[in-house]
């Protein structure tokens, strides 16, 4: 058996913006190779490059080819990648960077939105064994046709959390420009609070619903696998948020709040069991991934999903008119999420949310709700300033909320 200590970091996009953001990354890095870790370091792309592909591949094709916009997105993270092992080289430490392909991510062939099936690290684990820092690009993997693909928005903190589970990994850390993670996002709610720890089922569910500051897939990855994730900032002596099992739970039964502006939704009636099978078939083959359905006895179905990964909007429309007439797909509304374990035990927190948003005059159309959480569909323009008045109305940003507990 080994000593060694394996470590896995992950730098987002915003850490490794520019030239000189890079070399104070690669500090961090050597500091802890110093510490005696063998380091694996997944990178994003630098700010906004992937946007910027993305829309350099709309400007040519309103519906690119899937296939083709992995090959032309996942080239973001080679940049970066590559970089960061010059500047680690240049530090005096050996480094290699290797694409996800090369690091053994092995995915589903759904471009754009694959899924990890396996990691066969041995690439990896033959550099650190030769005692060097391994850079891994991170979002992308290479399904079994050999394609490459990629893991949809933010997913280079699911690379991470593969990587850390199949290396054994003493601790998985996932940098980026906030502390943690927050009661909300703190770019929309000054006051919003960092939590110390957080369990993945809440984890899981406020990054589902909109909460991008951890991948969903990631979390649910890091549960399968029981691994801790350390969410820091870069450069930041705060020991960030935790995500681990046994946590306590919150005393006001709302942990955080989650929110989304860009989602589609569908909300049809009439609709028989076979229409529902179509458009769940299209929707697949589109890319497209529901995070909630439903379908009722007097045939009315509604479905809710984020449009951060279509590629393909115009074919989503047409393929809800074509089922289910013109209107029932919609792109001006937005979702906030409250998130909490046993947050529906009584009524209590759905009838604060709508009390607390009707004082406001702010319109409620469609509520749902799971154990974890209770969702309010309404005007895409409504959420942020929603987002300030649930979060006041729970008092998430006091002293007497889940922070206090922890
Ligand atoms: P990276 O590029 O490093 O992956 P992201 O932009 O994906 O970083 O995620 C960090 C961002 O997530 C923050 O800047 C913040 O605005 C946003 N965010 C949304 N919800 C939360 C939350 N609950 N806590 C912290 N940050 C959040
Ligand atoms: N670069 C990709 C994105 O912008 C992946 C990531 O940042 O995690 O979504
Ligand atoms: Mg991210």
């Amino acid at each position: 058996v080994s000593e060694r200590r394996i470590l896995v970091q992950k730098y987002g996009g915003s850490s490794v913006a520019t030239v000189e953001k890079l070399k104070a990354v690669a500090a961090l890095v050597v500091a802890k190779k110093r510490e005696g870790f063998d380091v694996v370091v997944v990178v994003s792309a630098m700010g906004d490059t992937t946007d910027e592909l993305l829309e350099k591949a709309k400007a040519i094709s309103k519906e690119p080819d899937r296939r083709e916009l992995d090959m032309l997105l996942s080239a973001g993270e080679r940049i970066s990648m590559s970089l960061l092992a010059m500047a680690i080289r240049e530090a005096g430490f050996e480094a290699v960077s290797l694409t996800g392909s090369q690091s053994g991510i092995i995915t589903t062939a759904s471009h754009a939105s694959a899924r990890i099936i396996e990691v066969r690290p041995f690439r990896v684990e033959d550099e650190l064994e030769l005692g060097r820092i391994v850079i891994v690009a991170g979002y992308q993997g290479v399904s079994y046709r050999r394609d490459v693909t990629t893991l949809g928005r933010g997913g280079s903190d699911t690379t991470a959390v593969a990587l850390a589970a199949a290396l054994d990994a003493d601790a998985c850390e996932i940098y980026s420009d906030v502390d943690g993670v927050y009661t909300a996002d703190p770019r929309v709610v000054p006051d919003a609070k960092k939590l110390g720890a957080l369990g993945y089922e809440e984890m899981q569910e406020l990054a589902t619903h909109g909460a991008r500051v951890l991948n969903a897939q990631a979390v649910q990855f890091a549960k399968e696998k029981g691994i801790a994730i350390y969410a820091r900032r870069t450069g930041s002596a705060d020991p960030g948020t935790v995500i681990r099992r046994d946590v306590p739970k919150a005393s006001s039964g709302v942990r955080g709040i989650a929110h989304e502006t860009k989602v589609g939704t569908l909300d049809a009636a009439g609709v028989g069991a076979a229409a529902v099978a179509c458009w769940l078939e299209a929707m697949e083959k589109l890319g497209v991934q529901p995070k909630q359905i439903a379908h009722t006895e007097s045939g009315a179905f509604t479905a809710v999903f984020s449009l951060d990964d279509v590629h393909a909007e115009d074919s989503v429309r047409r393929t809800a008119s074509d089922l289910f007439g013109a209107g029932a797909y919609r792109d001006d509304r937005g979702c906030i999420s409250l998130i909490g374990d046993g947050i529906m035990r009584t009524a209590q927190v759905a009838l604060s949310a709508i009390g607390a948003l009707r004082k406001e005059g702010i319109e409620i159309s469609a509520m749902s709700t799971s154990s974890f959480r209770v969702t309010l569909t309404l005007r895409a323009a409504d959420v942020l300033k929603s987002v300030a008045v649930l979060h006041r109305a729970f008092a998430l940003g006091t002293e007497f909320s889940a922070e206090a507990i922890l």
